[in-house]
């Protein structure tokens, strides 16, 4: 489906003299997307959620700034970085206390590294961040209903926030989703609709419903990433001020190594931090498309060979046709990273090897230490220059079948 199809864009906002114009909801003038690709803009709080030229948008920003001082007195949650996130009035905030999770050192073949365990958020996925700040925003701007597509964590954390925003939630997801992991959404509260067909038809479904509900899509909504991004701003915290030499993360739709780069930039932008980490994409072998665009050097999505989509344990970065690849790429590139990619043994591997730590996650939520102890033995000088991070993105509960199913029990 093409970006307009579908719906007539009105775009009064559109260009440099329209950011000065009120949004109608937003009360602020920065409250508006804007193309990286072509510079257009449009209000955030209206419909448009991809550019009319295709591409996808970003918060327009603020210049951000952070004292450690002053962040250090304030409760423990994503609010504490308000000066670089976009403003909501403090009546606004949906928060459930997420953020500040731990960050602990572990070792192993005589490396030390620390684990950043973002499974141990809310509703058990480091998702939390973009939902709690994206739901804030929405509720700031009266709008009391919104679609997405996910059949994962990001639906289980919209579908928590939303809930507790007073929000009506419709998630789409394709006919053949597990059940197991709709539960936490059905819960809270959401309707979940089955569409029939694929993931790709899913999505098109979720376009569809777009025009007239509020898209709060994980992927497609910038407000998503400018909450992912406060995991930077923990990380450069609990660091006593210092960013680490690299993070490693999975990868699937990049909205939490697309949030760490936004996030390390704003921290070296407001002169808190003199470079962006090393950033380490971890994709599954049976799902790599940026992983491989990477190695050949191309700025797209390499296309996946077909029966090669998705065959992969690791069901959250199981994503063919990443939409903001291209992004993800350049982010990698830009910060001197590379992409790694684990086979389903590796992941089960990294996944005991947490578990045994008392770290219990999903697949997913183990890739980046399976890539780490891939890269271990590749890249020995990026240890020697300060700390590396590795992102723990899901708890082990949201696929307790699959761990009963490796175990045998
Ligand atoms: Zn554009």
């Amino acid at each position: 489906m093409d970006a307009d199809s579908g719906r007539t864009p009105r775009d009064p906002y559109e260009g440099e003299a329209g950011i000065q114009k009120e949004t109608g909801r937003g009360e602020d003038a920065r409250d508006v997307f804007r193309c990286q690709a072509c510079g257009a803009a449009y209000p955030a709080a209206g419909t448009t959620w991809r550019c009319r030229c295709g591409s996808p948008l970003e918060w327009a920003g603020r210049e951000p700034s952070f004292s450690l001082e002053a962040i250090r007195t304030r409760p423990a949650d994503l609010w504490r970085y308000a000066e670089a996130l976009p403003s909501v009035p403090a009546w606004a905030r949906v928060s459930l206390g997420e953020g500040m999770t731990p960050l602990v050192e572990e070792r192993r073949g005589g490396r030390s590294f620390l684990l950043k365990l973002d499974h141990l958020m809310p509703t058990g996925s480091f998702k939390d961040r973009g939902s709690a700040v994206m739901v804030s925003l929405l509720r700031a701007w009266g709008i009391d209903a919104v679609v997405e597509d996910s059949s994962g964590n990001a639906a289980a954390s919209l579908a928590a926030y939303a809930a507790r925003a007073g929000i009506d939630c419709r998630i789409l997801v394709p006919e053949s989703a597990s059940p197991a992991k709709l539960v936490q959404a059905q819960a809270a509260g959401a309707r979940v609709v089955r569409v029939p067909g694929d993931r790709q038809a899913t999505a098109r479904a979720a376009e569809r419903e777009a025009v007239g509900r509020y898209y709060a899509s994980h992927v497609w909504n910038p407000l998503f990433m400018e909450g992912t991004q406060t995991a930077a701003f923990e990380i450069w915290e609990q660091l006593e001020g210092r960013v680490p030499a690299a993070v490693v993360t999975p990868v699937g739709n990049g909205s939490l190594l697309l949030g760490l780069a936004r996030g390390f930039q704003a921290l070296r932008r407001a002169r808190v931090a003199s470079q962006v980490p090393t950033l380490i994409g971890v994709q599954a072998k049976g799902c790599a498309p940026l992983a491989r665009a990477f190695a050949r050097g191309d700025e797209r999505p390499a296309p996946l060979e077909p029966g090669d989509q998705g065959r992969t344990v690791a069901e959250g970065i199981a994503v063919a046709r990443p939409a903001r690849g291209t992004q993800i790429l350049r982010a990698v590139r830009e910060s001197g990273g590379t992409f790694l990619e684990v086979d389903d043994d590796g992941i089960w591997q990294a996944a005991e090897w947490l578990a045994r730590r008392g770290c219990f996650v999903e697949p997913t939520g183990a890739a980046a230490v399976a890539g780490l102890f891939q890269w271990r033995a590749v890249a020995g000088a990026a240890w020697e220059e300060g700390p590396v991070v590795l992102m723990v993105t899901g708890s082990g509960l949201k696929q307790a079948d699959a761990w009963r199913g490796r175990m045998g029990a």
